[in-house]
């Protein structure tokens, strides 16, 4: 499911510039490359960074909130993809580890 399609993207102009390296042409569109087949170098440059996937879902939100990071936390559009992981953790992989956690806790109280 492409967010864009449902949410317009408030970074949308960046795709009118012809100039920057991170699009190609494709059948005469304009079209973003494929980050697999692009330079780290140049995603860097272009103020990309490296970091955990919620992290950068995070600030796609702040992005969303115009830069409010309490309208983060109140978001209502639980249908947004994003939504679970807005708070930049990802909540299913917390769920396993409180499970994991509570599971070596009974084994020990029952050892
Ligand atoms: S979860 Fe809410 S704040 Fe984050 S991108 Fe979606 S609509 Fe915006």
């Amino acid at each position: 499911m492409s967010i864009a399609k449902d949410h317009t993207c408030i970074n949308h102009k960046d795709t009118q510039e012809e100039t920057t390296p991170l699009l190609e042409y494709e059948n005469g569109h304009l079209i973003g490359k494929h980050p697999l087949s692009t330079d780290v170098n140049l995603l860097r440059s272009a103020g990309h960074e490296e970091a955990p996937i919620a992290k950068i879902i995070r600030k796609k939100c702040l992005d969303c909130c115009v830069g409010q990071p309490s309208e983060i936390r109140y978001c209502v559009c639980t249908s947004c993809p994003l939504w679970p992981y807005r708070m930049g953790i990802n909540p299913f992989i917390s769920a396993r580890c409180k499970k994991s956690l509570a599971q070596q806790n009974f084994t020990k109280a029952e050892g």
